[in-house]
């Protein structure tokens, strides 16, 4: 059985995608920080193993990937945002930002990929975001983060193509997930009626591609930004 080991698991589109994953048969590994309820929670449901650490934090991530052994699979997709004016940003908030979603995919690639290239063969998905793209206005320290996740996936890919590790990248549009907590009912509603389908992404969405780019039946792709939005960024 091929495993996969999915950071940010504990919640939102991780969990959703650690389910997918582990009902098509991957043996799946939990990564969390704080949300202990839940990745054990999520754990006991799938019969899987869950695992603390901060991505941000290289020598935890270490620790994590000995405890995990090798895997097949590694979705980057622990993520914070931030919401505010680039004026009233903190560097404090603008390293954590990038710790978090930049240093956080190196730190877990660099464990990961030893085995991948050893094997000649493996996966690696980032969640970068269609900011990451477009840009969002009160959202520049997010936006930068998520573009750098764009460049990385790109280079990362090129580098690793002739090692048979595929690297991509997805882009996702508005989701419901705790991440929307700082948007109000009336702000979401908004939201769904500019996507061209009518409503917001579920983590079900990104799980579903997610797993798709993970199977053989991507064998092909690689060092792409798959955008999946609903249509909000046409
Ligand atoms: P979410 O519901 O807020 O969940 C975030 C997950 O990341 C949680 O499981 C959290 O774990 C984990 N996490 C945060 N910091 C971490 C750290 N330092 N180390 C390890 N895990 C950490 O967010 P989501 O909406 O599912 O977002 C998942 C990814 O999609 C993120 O990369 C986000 O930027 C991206 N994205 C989301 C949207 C959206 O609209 N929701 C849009 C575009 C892109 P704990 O709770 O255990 O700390």
């Amino acid at each position: 059985m091929k495993t996969a080991l999915i950071t940010g698991a504990s919640r939102g589109i991780g969990a959703e995608t650690t389910r997918v994953l582990s009902r098509e048969g991957w043996s799946v590994i939990i990564n969390y920080k704080n949300s202990e309820n839940d990745a054990l929670g999520l754990a006991r449901e799938l019969n899987a193993v869950a695992v603390r650490a901060d991505v941000s934090d290289p020598g935890q991530v270490r620790d994590m990937f000995e405890m995990a052994g090798p895997v097949d699979l590694l979705v980057n997709n622990a993520g914070i945002a931030h919401y505010g004016l680039f004026t009233e940003t903190s560097e404090e908030t603008w390293r954590r930002l990038f710790a978090v979603n930049v240093d956080g995919i190196y730190n877990c690639c660099r464990c990961a990929l030893p085995h991948m290239i050893r094997e000649k063969r493996g996966c690696i998905i980032n969640i970068s975001s269609i900011w990451g793209i477009k840009g969002a206005s009160c959202e520049v320290a997010y936006s930068a983060a998520k573009a750098a996740v764009i460049g990385f996936t790109k280079a990362l890919a090129k580098e690793l193509g002739p090692s048979g590790v595929r690297v991509n990248c997805i882009a996702p549009g508005v989701v419901e997930t705790d991440m929307l907590n700082c948007f109000t009912a009336e702000d979401k509603a908004r939201l769904a009626c500019e996507t061209p389908l009518g409503r917001l992404g579920t983590a079900g969405d990104l799980a579903e591609l997610i797993a798709f780019l993970a199977s053989d039946k991507a064998q092909y792709i690689t060092g792409q930004v798959i955008t999946a939005d609903g249509g909000f960024a046409l």
